[in-house]
């Protein structure tokens, strides 16, 4: 996706699917029967690990690292650096890392064998995530993850600049710091949503509940209110785990909200 001069990729490094209503507990056939086009031909979810690639100016940032060489969820991770590659970007010329939150699907391939994967870049996350998964949480997967780029991690408060053309907002609930990072060229905005929101579905409907959120009650707070100012706004949005992390709009229309890729 082109913005102005800016670049945006996905980078799948995984991908699985599964039965909608195992995702998404409490929901029936009937629930899901609006949203047949989010599902496959075999009436299963896609989901994807991975993360985008932003290229603007001198910069060549990753906005989330995928989940490495492991498996999670029966997904296999592994294809993150090849699929780097083949959009012409070697590891060594990536400037920066920005997490959208510290979760172990988001920062697979900070190292391999305890070597940062990529040599020259400065690793972001938001001050509250470095916080808990280094700092509180410490018999975490993700501790463990994140021990050989802790030294270099640099840890941002709500609201920084991240670079030219990249922006956090804060949006807790699903961790203690999970932030959408805004891609901006003039008045285009692109927004990455992290795991605020695992599942178009979840922007349509406020009562979804989600996966995983470290305190639910915020997390539906945070969505509710980010789904209600996006209805009325022009934005492009992906989640971390949209299937194909495909970017949509969301549409206001007579009663419910569309979902527009
Ligand atoms: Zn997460
Ligand atoms: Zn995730």
């Amino acid at each position: 996706m082109q913005l102005g001069d800016l670049r945006i990729d996905p980078i799948v490094d995984g991908e699985g699917r599964f039965k909608p209503m195992m995702s998404f507990r409490g929901t029936s056939e009937e629930d899901w029967a609006p949203h047949q086009d989010l599902l496959d031909a075999d009436g299963l979810l896609p989901f994807v690990m991975g993360g985008f690639l932003v290229r603007y100016r001198d910069r060549v940032t990753l906005v989330d690292l995928g989940l490495g060489m492991g498996r999670l969820m029966g997904i296999q991770g592994g294809a993150f650096l090849d699929n780097l590659r083949a959009l012409g970007v070697a590891p060594a010329d990536v400037t920066d890392v920005a997490f959208t939150h510290l979760h172990e699907d988001h920062i697979g391939w900070c190292a391999v064998d305890g070597t940062p994967t990529f040599a020259n870049a400065t690793y972001r996350a938001s001050a509250a995530d470095a916080h808990h998964f280094l700092e509180v949480d410490t018999t975490s997967a993700e501790t463990r993850v994140l021990q050989p780029i802790a030294d270099r991690l640099v840890a941002w408060e709500a609201g920084e600049q991240l670079a030219p053309g990249l922006d956090t907002l804060a949006a807790p609930g699903h961790t203690p710091g999970s932030t959408i990072i805004v891609a901006s060229s003039g008045t285009q905005r692109v927004m990455m949503l992290g795991d605020v929101v695992h599942c178009p579905v979840q922007l349509l409907d406020d009562e979804w509940g989600a996966l995983f959120d470290v305190d639910p009650v915020l997390a539906r707070q945070t969505r509710t209110a980010l789904a209600r100012e996006l209805e009325v706004g022009d934005a492009l949005m992906a989640g971390a785990h949209f299937p194909g992390l495909q970017f949509g709009r969301l549409i206001k229309g007579e009663g419910r909200r569309r979902w527009v890729v």
